[in-house]
Formats: C-alpha cells, structure tokens, sequence
C-alpha cells in the first residue's frame, strides 16, 4: 500500500503529464514576404498566419524583405523553423540566403508554396526543382514541360514550345481529388467547390517527384485550357517535403473553407510528413462553395 502522499505524488505527476500532452510545443514556422505582384499581400499573410495559429499546431512568425530590390540583410534562420511558408514574388535573395533555404528543405525542413509564390525566381533552378512547375517570369520550354491532365484523365508531360503560365477569367471553381489515399486529401469530398480565384493554368518545371493530388477543369469558356489543371501537389525534395498550391489569389480566395484547410493540413503534412487537422463540418460541397469571412 502507498502512503496517502506517495499516492498524491503519483497523480501529480500523471495529470502534468497530460498537460503536457495536451499543450505539446507548436512547431514554428515562417512566413517570408515582402515583394509580391499581388498588392493584398500583406492581408494574405495576415490570413495565412491566423490560419495557420488557428489550427494550434504552429508557432508563426513573419520575415518580410525590403519593397523592392534585392534586401541584402533578408537572412532568417530557417533551420529554427520546421516549415517555411512563401507568400514572396519578388527579387532576388541573396545567394546565401537562397543557398540557406536549400540546405533547409534538402536536410528535411518543409516548404509551402502558395499561389504567385511560384512565379518568383524563375531563373533559380532549384528553386524551381522544390516547387515542380512554376509560371511567368519568362519560363517556357527550357523551364521544363506543362503537366496536367488530359481528356482520358491521364497525367501528361507536355514538352510542347511555349510559355509557362496563365489564368482565365477569375470564376468559382470545382478541385477534384485525384489522389485520395495522401495525408493531405484523406477524407476531403471527392470534388468541393473552390471561391472565385484565378485557375493557373500552363505551369511548367521539372514536375520530378512531384505528385498532383488534385486538380481543376480549366474551361476554355473562361479563357483556361480545357485541361484539368494541377492545383495541390507535393514534392519530394531531398529529405525535405514540399507542399504547393497556386489557388489563393484574393482575399475572398483565402477565405474558401477548402483553402484554410488544405493550407493547414498542407503545411502540417511539410512539417512532419503527417495530418492530424480535419476536415471541419463547413468544408465546401461538389455544388457549394464555404467561406468563412476573414477578421483580424
Ligand atoms: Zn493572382
């Protein structure tokens, strides 16, 4: 038998336990800005960074380079963070600074890629090679071939001359999953309905371990492609894993239910290989787009 304090000892020490299972560490991450193409940057940031604390797994953090130019002093540390988030299309980083990033996502660091994040550094082969295919910024045939799939549904390597990326009219539209057994997808409907966004279309890179775990109908009735065009992929890059979107162009864009999610079961998946966030009750309907208004 313990004595009564041996006892009260004991359940102390378990209910802290449980605490600290409870409470376990946010993993930081880090959100780089500063240039972008996009003039809502700066509220997309915001956004992403609440959606991303939201889900009670990250730690967010913001590094925001100079306006315009190369910012010779932009060095964040990314190995303090386990993921690394781009709302950045702009100049050039430093090449130490680059050459950081690339030693972060090689040795196993996640990187997310998000929306006009994959027009930057068109000229950067690695960088192209973490994101898989990109758009503008004079990428064309060389950069690698389109990637999308066909009328049958099968995925294609287009090597085709030409430029690399494009959008319609902006318009709702449908994502269906192709991939339903990834982390990322598991348990999304099989098709939801996107809000108004730019549907990029004509991405091109080296597409090498890339998988396209879902995608959208490009209509030529809205200026698209009539190809079914990539719209969350994943990477593997090194020991690092690469999460990519190019949804997320307005604010009302990254207010769609099914963007908050993929963008936080996205970055959990970069950080630890894994998803634990759900898909929450308000996710869109193959008919019904879900939005949840965005406040600070
Ligand atoms: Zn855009």
């Amino acid at each position: 038998m313990l004595a009564p304090r041996a006892v009260a000892c004991l359940l102390l020490a378990f209910s802290s336990i449980a605490v600290e299972a409870r409470a376990a560490e946010p993993m930081r991450a880090l959100i780089v800005d500063g240039q972008n193409n996009h003039r809502n940057w700066p509220q997309t940031t915001q956004m992403m960074k609440k959606y991303l604390d939201q889900s009670g797994l990250f730690a967010v953090e913001v590094a925001t380079t100079v306006p315009k130019g190369q910012d010779p002093n932009f060095s964040p540390k990314f190995a303090d963070y386990k993921v690394v988030v781009s709302n950045y299309n702009g100049a050039d980083w430093p090449k130490a600074t680059q050459q950081a990033l690339l030693d972060f996502v090689r040795t196993g660091g996640g990187l997310v890629v998000v929306h006009a994040a994959d027009n930057a550094f068109a000229t950067w082969h690695e960088y192209n090679e973490m994101i898989g295919l990109g758009g503008w910024g004079g990428r064309n045939e060389k950069s690698g071939p389109l990637v999308y799939l066909d009328e049958k549904q099968m995925l294609v390597r287009d090597d085709r001359k030409g430029g690399g990326g494009h959008h319609g009219k902006q318009h709702p539209f449908q994502i269906v999953v192709r991939d339903t057994e990834h982390p990322i997808t598991r348990g999304m409907p099989r098709a939801w309905m996107h809000t108004q966004d730019e549907l990029y279309d004509s991405l091109r890179g080296p597409a090498e371990n890339m998988k396209v775990l879902a995608t959208a109908f490009s209509d030529t009735a809205s200026g698209g492609t009539g190809r079914h065009e990539p719209m969350i992929m994943t990477i593997d890059y090194g020991q690092g894993r690469v999460f990519h979107t190019p949804m997320g162009h307005a604010n009302e864009s990254q207010e769609c239910v099914g963007f908050i999610t993929t963008l936080q079961r996205g970055t959990e998946w970069a950080a630890t290989g894994g998803v634990t966030v759900p898909i929450p009750a308000d996710f869109p309907t193959a008919d019904e787009t879900k939005s949840r208004k965005f406040t600070n």
